[in-house]
């Protein structure tokens, strides 16, 4: 059995009831977006995670990535990452370690953390093959798909697999020429095993033997972007959507097969394509859930990517994507630390909301208007409460308190709501 099978037999789980009710839906309404692809819980056999809903008509959610790199590694520091990205309100994690002891960070970080996890099993498997046979070349297919197997064990809910790369893909991104080239690891790894082997992807040619693995386990899976442009200049281009294409045709597959799907987005996009890659991706997969990879809009400005991408983020849920990988003040200049991290998430989780007003109206901006009334009521006490970081809005306050204490050091003695409140009712 699988979740999609329960949902299609009619059988409303525990965990679409805990999603209907943190949602403020019909449970009937999560069971049917179950069943026909629309939504996914990523679920584990192997583990308790707290149920998270992703698709249509559920809260837009954000994932934060942790993970050592070859030149960083520190499991605390990244068991810390997961815990500030819970704390900050991050609605999943990505564990994605490519340096030192791979299964002990995973296995410390899905400890630590009651939230979904994510994983690539391609970088294991890459990795190992540098290890024992000296090149990413050299990986053994069998070997990728015993570590999809063992990395489904340790609790891993969703993985994102990069089964849309094959010849045809590859093809396609050799004749077109690119200013960024890819900046997808598993890509890059995967493109340069088929070049160099002159070879199928196995996650393709073998795709039924990859869901069967999914389909044990319970592991929702995630269409890896693996043709993902690094430079706005190359978004939606030929390669992107061959790939596309290929993701849409084998999540129907993955689907059929009682396999929950989730389909990965591009992360380096210009405000005025993202409407369109929703667009096509939603109308090619049959609406399943997209999740994009920051986007970002502008590729200027390292040291500010996390605002840059929560300006494509919340452009992106507006348009219908369900769910934002973070981008933090650190990409493309170094590992995040614990507070890049938080960082990244509170500007996600911004992007989310500013989406969701859109998409959901009054039942999104009930929130807006809580703080609308607080703002103009000068009720400080109610600000900090549905402020989406209170701890910031209260150090920022209190670091520089006015005299009257009604109003704050903004304008002082001016301060226009507190002129207002004096001398209008506006008590709606
Ligand atoms: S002082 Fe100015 S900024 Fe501060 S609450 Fe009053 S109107 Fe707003």
């Amino acid at each position: 059995m699988s979740l999609v099978r329960d949902a299609q037999n009619g059988t409303v789980t525990e965990e679409m009831k805990t999603v209907a009710k943190v949602e403020g839906v019909d449970p009937e309404f999560v069971r049917r977006g179950i069943a026909s692809g629309r939504i996914v819980i990523p679920i584990s056999p192997y583990r308790e995670t707290r149920a998270c809903g992703i698709g249509k008509g559920m809260r837009t959610k954000v994932n934060a990535s942790v993970g050592t790199s070859s030149d960083i590694v520190d499991i605390d520091l990244e068991v810390r990452k997961a815990v500030v990205a819970e704390k900050a309100g991050a609605d999943s994690l990505m564990e994605l370690s490519t340096g030192g002891d791979l299964v002990e960070v995973r296995k410390r970080v899905i400890a630590a953390t009651p939230l979904s996890v994510g994983s690539v099993p391609l970088y294991q498997a890459f990795i190992e093959a540098i290890d024992k046979d000296g090149a990413v070349v050299n990986m053994n297919p069998d070997d990728l798909f015993r570590i999809t197997a063992e990395q489904a064990k340790l609790g891993t809910n969703f993985m994102a697999i990069h089964t849309g790369i094959n010849l045809l893909t590859v093809e396609r991104l050799k004749n077109q020429g690119r200013y960024g080239g890819l900046c997808s690891r598993g890509g890059a790894f995967m493109t340069a095993w088929m070049l160099h082997n002159e070879k199928e992807n196995p996650l393709y040619s073998e795709f039924d033997y990859l869901l069967e693995i999914m389909l044990e386990h319970e592991v929702t899976l995630s269409m890896g972007n693996g043709m993902r442009a690094g430079a706005v200049h190359d978004a939606t281009d030929r390669a992107g959507i061959q790939e596309l294409i290929m993701h849409a045709e084998l999540g129907d597959r993955a689907h059929e097969a009682g396999v929950q799907v989730i389909i990965e987005g591009p992360g380096h996009v210009p405000i005025n394509e993202i409407d369109t890659n929703v667009t096509l991706m939603k109308s090619l997969t049959g609406e399943k859930p997209f999740y994009m990879l920051g986007p970002l809009v502008t590729d200027i400005a390292p040291g500010y990517d996390h605002i840059v991408t929560a300006i494509g983020g919340a452009i992106s849920s507006s348009c219908g994507a369900d769910f934002l990988c973070y981008v933090t003040p650190a990409e493309h200049l170094a590992l995040p630390n614990v507070e890049d991290v938080y960082e990244g998430v509170m500007a996600s989780r911004i992007a989310a909301h500013v989406g969701d007003m859109i998409k959901y109206g009054d039942r999104a901006r009930g929130w807006d208007l809580d703080m609308a009334r607080a703002r103009r009521d000068l009720d400080w006490g109610r600000q900090y409460e549905v402020a989406i970081d209170e701890e910031r809005a209260r150090e920022i306050r209190s670091s520089r308190l006015p005299e009257d204490k009604e109003a704050c050091t903004m304008c002082g003695d001016f301060c226009a709501l507190k002129i207002v409140k004096e001398n209008f009712d506006f008590d709606r």
